[in-house]
């Protein structure tokens, strides 16, 4: 159990625990109705202000909220990311690892937990936009991947929550080849009639989106996410037209019929768990 959860439930929202968990700079204004936070009560509204806006959040607040009493085995932490290319930039990427670790305590953009959604055992993935953006480099790949032959090899439903900004550019195409290797591995969750649902968060863009949360069996999103392949400004430079309003955002998505459902951060628990306590009543997984 995360300790912000723990504070929950009893009764006292820590700000220390308020500050690591909302991006630095805006945690003490909503960017969008500009009112200032009140930090006991946005902990208590599992980071959503009472305009709407959803705080991007990590891996343990999403395994604090989905898990049953916030419980869950971590897997695959073994399985960490190297420098493989020996990249060079404004900031080594080997040294740039070790500061990522060291700064936020993860040991790469996504975790994988296993266990019970509302009694429903399962496997979710969260994905940390804190650690490099969330960028799919191979060990992500890799935990990923894992994550989907656990459930084949276990018979149990998957549930990936993706934050993301896409490949990583530092494992050049060794990050590339996540794409085709978890799509592939999904085709045989798929295959294996094992239930998969994505929900997509603000932001899911580029590689992750293509490959992953696109695929779910039923895709949920976050309220007004941008979610898509290449961003707004790409599009917009390549098309040479101006984009429609709420492009890209889950609402649209809906609308065009490539996201299923819409849900509050507040009611994706019992969502997903309702939903997949349907799907294997229906289809026993066996
Ligand atoms: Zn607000």
């Amino acid at each position: 159990m995360s300790k912000w959860y723990k504070k929950i439930a009893e009764g006292i929202p820590s700000s220390s625990i308020f500050k690591k968990s909302i991006p630095e700079g805006v945690w003490d204004k909503c960017p969008e109705c500009k009112t200032k936070i009140k930090e006991d009560k946005i902990v208590f509204q599992l980071f959503v202000c009472s305009c709407g806006h959803h705080f991007r959040i990590g891996s343990e607040e999403y395994f604090s909220i989905l898990f049953d009493e916030g419980k869950y085995e971590e897997l695959f932490r073994e399985i960490v990311p190297k420098d493989i290319l020996h990249f060079e930039g404004p900031q080594p990427y080997k040294e740039r690892l070790v500061s990522e670790q060291a700064e936020s305590g993860l040991t790469d953009a996504a975790r994988v937990g296993k266990g019970r959604m509302n009694g429903v055992e399962l496997i979710l993935v969260a994905m940390d936009f804190s650690f490099i953006g969330g960028s799919m480099g191979s060990a992500v790949g890799e935990r990923i991947a894992r994550a989907i032959d656990y459930c084949i090899q276990h018979k149990i439903p998957l549930v990936i929550v993706s934050r993301s900004v896409g490949a990583r550019m530092m494992e050049s195409f060794y990050s590339l080849m996540q794409m085709a290797k978890t799509a592939t591995k999904l085709a045989l969750l798929g295959q294996a009639a094992i239930p998969f649902i994505s929900v997509l968060t603000d932001p899911t863009i580029g590689g992750v989106t293509a490959s992953i949360g696109m695929k779910g069996d039923i895709n949920i999103a976050e309220p007004k996410a941008n979610i898509g392949y290449a961003g707004p400004k790409v599009i917009k430079e390549s098309t040479g037209k101006d984009l429609p309003k709420g492009f890209q955002r889950s609402e649209f998505l809906m609308e065009k019929g490539f996201v299923d459902m819409i849900i509050e951060r507040k009611n994706l628990k019992s969502t997903i768990s309702s939903l997949l306590q349907l799907i294997i009543e229906k289809e026993p997984i066996d």
